[in-house]
């Protein structure tokens, strides 16, 4: 895997066009290519080089609690401008569904 450190960034452009194997760049990421008209599917695992095409366990795991962040805020603040410019208590309400 030296050759990996090796290859000009340059390089990198038609592979990545063409949806080749992130470690090898020969093999195929999906089965009828990337821009087929029927879909495309993901192949399993590269087939020159054997690399696994699946996502760590745990990957979308930091998405999730940015994102939970986000909407509590995104409610917190939506329940004080209301609570602001209408004077109605609908802030405790709001932070009783977000929590
Ligand atoms: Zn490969």
């Amino acid at each position: 895997m030296q050759n990996d450190h090796n290859k000009n960034y340059l390089n990198l452009m038609p592979s990545l066009i063409a949806c080749k194997c992130p470690r090898c760049r020969v093999g195929m990421v999906y089965k009828h290519g990337p821009y087929s008209l029927t879909g495309r599917t993901m192949l399993p695992g590269c087939s020159h080089c054997g690399l696994v095409y699946e996502k760590e366990p745990g990957y979308f795991y930091a998405a999730m609690y940015v994102g939970y962040a986000f909407i509590v805020a995104e409610l917190v603040s939506m329940a004080v401008a209301i609570s602001v410019f209408t004077g109605s208590h609908v802030i405790i309400h709001f932070c009783d569904i977000a929590i």
